[in-house]
């Protein structure tokens, strides 16, 4: 009689438990959408909007509550503190020093949604959808001469954020429509006042205040590291210019 191997004999059981747990993990035929189409679409719409309002949360909570001192996250909020005040510079960066926080947070969100039992095509696509929040940012940062045309087609079709609309962050007081994925969220959150109505709550429960913008007329100074990064551009468009072509 052939004697069966142990593999063999105990099935799959004899794979190593990572590897078990990392196929019921990352199971790949949940990549595949599956029901009514239109339960799909009203899921993938969903995950949009979704996108956009978590885009408004971390955007709220770095301008109202973040300072460069702030743990682990500091050095975000430094770029934020320098984007309220210089609004253009997010254009001169390059492409992957723009998409690189909020790549590692849709990373984050994507490990722990799948260590939670969450994986599938909607984590994916949120996770894809999230990872590129910055560049559409950049993109309503940017003039019409920068773009390429399939980008101000997607703004003209309101599928991202058009350059006017976010417009309204930067203006004064500049403390509304943070969401900066879409043009859809923005509106019903200023409608129901829900941002002013978390700072509230949150002064209720603990007492802390937001903070004041100092990119604001009047409220305080640009800070010393600006101004010299100011100086650095300029330094380094006058070499440019004088350099032989
Ligand atoms: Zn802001
Ligand atoms: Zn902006």
């Amino acid at each position: 009689m052939k004697r069966r191997s142990l593999p063999e004999h105990f099935g799959t059981s004899l794979k190593p438990l990572s590897l078990q747990l990392f196929h019921m993990l990352l199971d790949p035929s949940l990549l595949v959408p599956t029901g009514p189409w239109w339960i799909i679409a009203a899921q993938a719409i969903g995950i949009y909007l979704l996108v956009d309002f978590i885009s408004g949360v971390i955007h709220w909570s770095e301008d109202r509550y973040g300072s460069e001192s702030t743990p682990f996250v500091g050095g975000a909020i430094r770029k934020n503190i320098l984007h309220h005040h210089r609004p253009r510079h997010i254009t001169r960066i390059t492409f992957w020093e723009a998409m690189g926080t909020t790549a590692l947070i849709s990373l984050g969100i994507f490990v722990f949604g799948t260590l939670a039992g969450f994986f599938g095509w909607q984590l994916v696509f949120l996770s894809l959808l999230g990872m590129n929040v910055n560049i559409v940012h950049r993109w309503a940062h940017s003039t019409p001469r920068e773009l390429h045309p399939a980008i101000r087609i997607l703004q003209g079709l309101r599928l991202i954020q058009t350059p006017k609309h976010h417009a309204l962050h930067h203006g004064l007081p500049r403390v509304t429509h943070y969401c900066a994925f879409t043009n859809w969220m923005n509106p019903v959150l200023e409608l129901i006042r829900f941002w002013r109505s978390v700072e509230w709550i949150i002064a209720v429960l603990t007492g802390i205040h937001p903070r004041e913008d100092d990119s604001l007329p009047g409220v305080g100074s640009t800070p010393e590291w600006i101004l010299e990064l100011d100086e650095e551009i300029r330094e380094s468009a006058r070499s440019r210019r004088s350099s032989p072509t």
